[in-house]
């Protein structure tokens, strides 16, 4: 938890509210969902959003917070010690929001929007095709018109609330258009709308989301369902970008809730736990793994803090693509790092479901691979470096000439 001295009162008000949601979660629907036997809690956002608690960046007007990154990642941490689903399905309503907020038109607001921040509507993605989720814009699936309306035709998958959600922002190439950044195009596609989910997967954690495939045979799609309208056609590409900034810091600020879930308890465990007539945690083979976890979480925490901040006053300029790429590579591979050691302090206990890292860690896992993965994440984060590095002129001190050797020209040979 970031130290309450750096939080306001309004900060400290909203974590409480949090807090309490939390609380109020049945630990039996963790169970159910681990055990695959509730696919889609929609009890569990209806009440989120009766706290006023979906959508805390957006516009009061429609009914979210008015607030911006810092707070929803005091949510994000809270939530997030629900494990993978639960926060998944949280964030869903900030990254489809997003998308509607910034490109939707009045209507789609109206429609869409408005009922997903009250939790009566369970919104979905569907970017990721089976021949690959890393390349985007290789997707196959293509949006043929007819007169008033598209057809859609392809497949989805593992797309979070297949099973359950009402609305998917699934994108879609326009036929005709060679060029796949330019055919590019969001829908909202209603569940009434024909598309038939395949086949749900049976997957290692993060269990209980409705995670499916979904098959499109000619499914039609209203032309005011394009996300923005007419207006909309072929600029799928900007709504990823700009859907990329919460699709990312939300799941950067949930694995801090994450890891800080497992450490506290394996902390705990390590006070009472005792081996060679010592509390475990003399040993500083033990003390010295919560420390290096504490440290992590911390630092991971402050970076979705600077990305937040950078992607409320910027939006999605190229250095906001690289914190926001950075966030989500180190709190993900905290988290992972800090569950496992979680799991090692616990000795074999850890590893029974008598206490939660188990499930932690079967959730954590996924998180280095969603949302975009950490590979890819180190392609952005070196591409936007590399851009800013070699395009602006340097403002900063020439250190490499302060090399004693600095005037041996010959010597610096590059070809
Ligand atoms: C449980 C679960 C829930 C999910 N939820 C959703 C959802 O709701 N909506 C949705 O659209 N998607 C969802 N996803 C999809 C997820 O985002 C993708 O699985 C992920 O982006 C990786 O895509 P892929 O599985 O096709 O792997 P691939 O793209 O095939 O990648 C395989 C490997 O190759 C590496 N790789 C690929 N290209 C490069 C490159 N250029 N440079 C370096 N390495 C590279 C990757 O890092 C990875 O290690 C979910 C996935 C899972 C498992």
């Amino acid at each position: 938890m970031i130290p309450e001295a750096l939080l306001s009162q309004k900060d400290l008000e909203l974590v409480e509210r949090v807090r309490e949601f939390v609380a109020g979660v049945p630990k039996e629907l963790l169970a159910q969902m681990d055990n695959d036997e509730v696919r889609y809690p929609k009890d569990y956002l209806l009440e989120a959003g009766k706290r006023g608690l979906l959508g805390l960046r957006f516009p009061k007007a429609y009914g979210g917070g008015g607030l911006g990154w810092r707070e929803e990642l005091l949510a994000l941490e809270e939530v997030g010690v629900l494990g993978t689903s639960l926060a998944c399905l949280y964030s869903l309503i900030s990254i489809v929001g997003e998308a509607i907020v910034n490109f939707g038109t009045e209507a789609q607001k109206e429609r869409y929007l408005v009922p997903m921040l009250k939790g009566q509507m369970g919104a979905a993605e569907a970017l990721t095709e089976p021949r690959g989720g890393s390349d985007f814009f290789g997707a196959t699936t293509r949006a043929v018109r007819e007169g008033d309306a598209f057809y859609l035709t392809g497949q989805k998958r593992f797309v979070v609330g297949s099973e359950g959600a009402d609305v998917f922002l699934l994108y879609a190439t326009l036929d005709g258009i060679d060029d796949p950044k330019r055919a590019m195009t969001a829908f909202l596609v209603e569940r009434a709308e024909g598309l038939e989910v395949r086949h749900l997967y049976g997957l290692m954690g993060t269990r209980g989301g409705g995670t499916g495939r979904i098959v499109l045979k000619n499914v039609r799609v209203p032309i005011e369902n394009v996300l923005g309208g007419v207006e909309g056609l072929g600029r799928g590409t900007e709504v990823f970008n700009r859907m990329m900034i919460p699709e990312r810091l939300t799941s950067a600020g949930g694995s801090v809730g994450m890891g800080r879930a497992a450490l506290e308890v394996a902390a705990a465990y390590s006070d009472k736990r005792k081996a060679f007539g010592e509390k475990i945690r003399r040993f500083q083979a033990v003390s010295f793994k919560v420390a290096k976890s504490v440290t992590l979480l911390d630092c991971a925490r402050a970076l979705n803090f600077t990305a937040g901040e950078l992607a409320d006053k910027t939006g999605p300029t190229g250095q906001t693509r690289r914190f926001v790429s950075e966030a989500k590579r180190f709190a993900t591979d905290a988290a992972w790092k800090v569950v496992n050691e979680a799991m090692q302090v616990m000795g074999g206990i850890g590893y029974t479901n008598v206490y939660p890292i188990e499930r932690l860690l079967r959730d954590t896992r996924l998180i280095t691979i969603w949302t975009g993965t950490n590979e890819i994440m180190d392609l952005l984060i070196q591409h936007e470096y590399f851009r800013e590095l070699l395009s602006s002129p340097k403002k900063t001190r020439n250190v490499e000439e302060d090399a004693q050797g600095a005037e041996y020209e010959e010597e610096k040979v590059y070809e």
